[in-house]
């Protein structure tokens, strides 16, 4: 059975493990490098990409993720999790270093600051009906590589990315209990 990390440093940790333990997974929060040992597979949660990022750093967890996900380790990122995954970052703090996972460039806060949170019904590709998308405070894809496929667009902005089996969504399917992209990213741990 597939044992699944969340990158316990900061944001909706909880929210994952409870996601993932309710589709029967195995999930433990990750907080220190030894913990990526022997994982099938890594989330990266919603939260505040910044701090995220900052504590990579200061928890020496850094060279360790950076090192799986380039071996292949499936990685899932919700929101701040998608910024943190992305090779760059517009509108970031300057010396904010995400982890280069999925080829492409996020646009921080992207969706204005007068409507900073919403709720959007977003067709996913794979998904057979449309899903409910909590979007607070989110990110959108500026800019994906050739590699990368684009599962969902909102007013013509990639909000959900996969390439290889890195994962990634601008809002938050741990929220609710459609745990639909859940289930792909499991589908996508184990081979598919
Ligand atoms: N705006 C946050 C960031 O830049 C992301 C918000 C979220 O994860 N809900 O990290």
């Amino acid at each position: 059975d597939p044992v699944i990390g969340v990158l316990a440093l900061q944001g909706d940790v909880e929210e994952h493990l409870t996601a993932l333990a309710s589709l029967g997974v195995l999930a433990r929060p990750v907080r220190r490098a030894a913990e990526l040992a022997r994982l099938d597979g890594i989330v990266i949660p919603g939260g505040e990409s910044t701090t995220i990022c900052r504590l990579l750093d200061v928890l020496d967890l850094r060279t360790a993720l950076t090192g799986g996900l380039q071996a292949g380790l499936p990685a899932f990122g919700s929101c701040a999790g998608m910024i943190v995954l992305a090779r760059d970052i517009l509108d970031g703090r300057p010396d904010q270093r995400p982890l280069g996972a999925i080829d492409m460039v996020v646009r921080r806060n992207a969706f204005g600051r007068q409507v900073d949170s919403f709720e959007r019904s977003v067709a996913v590709a794979g998904l057979d009906s449309p899903m409910t998308g909590v979007f607070i405070r989110a990110p959108w894809v500026e800019e994906a590589g050739p590699g990368v496929e684009v599962l969902a667009e909102v007013d013509g902005h990639p909000v959900a990315v996969r390439q290889g089996s890195v994962l990634a969504t601008a809002f938050h399917p741990e929220v609710g209990d459609d745990l639909r992209l859940h289930e792909m990213f499991l589908a996508m741990v184990s081979g598919g």
